[in-house]
């Protein structure tokens, strides 16, 4: 945990959060400025800065996210037809707050723009 991380904040209860979901490793979160009719954060609960950070003894627990994505997808109703899960990482990729998260994206036909 990260004294002034946002994200560790709202997994200390801090700050309050619409928490759609949890496991072992992670809370999936609803994004508080959704960019689509499903936009829900997958923030593991232990505070690594990006996916620059990540090491091999983390595999397991990056894992874990997966597993939390998939079924937060179902409980969202997005599971069909289908969803995106990104992770912005850096300054250079849009990444905002600095612990590591990735977005659900769903509840409507995507198309794919990068940028
Ligand atoms: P990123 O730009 O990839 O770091 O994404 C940060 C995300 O956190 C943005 O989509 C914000 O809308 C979202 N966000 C910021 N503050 C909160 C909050 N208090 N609760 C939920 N989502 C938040
Ligand atoms: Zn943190």
């Amino acid at each position: 945990m990260a004294a002034d991380c946002l994200f560790c904040k709202i997994l200390r209860k801090e700050i309050p959060a619409e928490i759609v979901y949890e496991n072992e490793a992670a809370v999936v979160i609803k994004d508080i400025q959704p960019c689509a009719p499903v936009h829900l954060l997958v923030i593991p609960k232990q505070h690594i800065e990006s996916l620059n950070a990540i090491v091999p003894e983390q595999a397991a627990m990056l894992g874990q996210l997966q597993l939390a994505a998939q079924a937060a997808a179902v409980v969202a109703g997005t599971a069909q037809p289908g969803w995106r899960l990104i992770s912005n990482v850096g300054p250079g990729g849009g990444q905002e707050v600095m612990h590591l998260h990735y977005h659900l994206i769903g509840g409507k036909i995507l198309g794919w723009t990068p940028d």
